[in-house]
């Protein structure tokens, strides 16, 4: 079952209560691809970069078994570039600076080789491009998942709703839920989005967990308690490349596998945030990541006998 993967490939400036980063590899498809690569082997990418890109954060990509052969880069541009800065308290941030650069051109070509997609995450990118990518398959895969921001809702929001419409699941964060749907109340908020279109809606709530929900129905999934946290960047994407990549891995579209797909998506995102960027992703191993997963179990596992 062959999974693709668009989105941004950036560089980041990230500045946390523990820290500062210059210019590193970041982007929601780097991300997304690298966690799915956990669960998935052969990812296909559909992305841009510059010229100033270094071969080695391809190298990284492809290391993991990502083919990039759908991974444009423009000679004489530059690579996508944000930078953004953490509130104390870890789950909010603000976006100090958003550099479309290569982004603002970008006209996503897809390879012969991955047309027999199955399984496409449409990672974080400008609405008018995941649409693109999605016209641009001779078949609709079986599972579109799409995720996106608030700065698409400020600069796309047209678009944006279009492209909801035409996905099977939509992954954003409670604050997003709350701006698309103006309720805040995340159930009316979850009402009014699978209104929209999407059988399926994903609310991140950063170390508050996970809510999916479909029809009528809505399953939790509880953020690892963790003694520190660096840098949440790239958990939404790392957690929507989980969730995917284990899909994928087991072709199962069913609510239940969606619920586990949710608690891996968890846990990668878990070992996300315990580092700077890539850091932690680049050093885990598979079994590590079963032994998260495990711990999810154990945390929420309870035996109740009702009277
Ligand atoms: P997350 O923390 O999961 O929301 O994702 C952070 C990643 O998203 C960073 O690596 C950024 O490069 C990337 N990013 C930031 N802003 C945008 C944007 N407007 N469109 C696409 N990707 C973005």
């Amino acid at each position: 079952m062959s999974l693709l993967v668009i989105g941004t490939v950036a560089f980041d400036a990230i500045e946390t209560p523990f820290g500062k980063t210059d210019k590193i590899i970041g982007g929601a498809a780097t991300y997304a691809g690298m966690s799915a690569s956990f669960f998935k082997k052969g990812i296909n990418l559909v992305s841009v970069v510059g010229e100033d890109f270094p071969a080695e954060g391809i190298e990284m990509m492809q290391n993991r078994g990502i083919n990039t052969d759908g991974l444009q880069i423009k000679k004489g541009e530059k690579t996508f570039f944000w930078a953004g800065k953490y509130h104390e308290d870890m789950n909010s941030r603000d976006t100090l600076d958003t550099q479309l650069n290569v982004l603002s051109t970008f006209d996503p070509v897809i390879p012969d080789s991955y047309q027999d997609c199955e399984y496409l995450m449409l990672g974080n990118l400008m609405p008018s491009i995941q649409m693109k990518v999605l016209q641009r398959l001779n078949k609709r895969p079986k599972l579109v998942v799409m995720d996106t921001m608030n700065f698409w809702m400020e600069v796309a929001m047209d678009d944006l709703r279009q492209m909801i419409g035409m996905v099977d699941v939509l992954t954003i964060n409670d604050a997003e839920a709350r701006q698309l749907t103006g309720e805040y109340s995340l159930v009316k908020a979850a009402r009014k989005v699978l209104a929209m279109g999407p059988r399926y809606l994903i609310i991140k709530k950063g170390e508050h967990g996970a809510l999916l929900f479909h029809d009528d129905q809505v399953f939790f999934a509880p953020a690892l308690p963790l003694e520190d946290v660096f840098d949440p960047t790239g958990a939404g994407d790392t957690f929507a490349g989980g969730f995917i990549g284990y899909l994928a891995s087991v072709d199962d579209i069913s609510f239940h596998a969606m619920k586990r797909g949710v608690i891996y998506g968890s846990a990668m995102a878990s070992f996300c945030v315990e580092k700077f960027g890539l850091e932690r992703v680049l050093e885990l191993s598979e079994a590590q990541v079963d032994e998260r997963v495990q711990q999810f179990v154990d945390l929420v596992q309870f035996d109740i006998t009702l009277v």
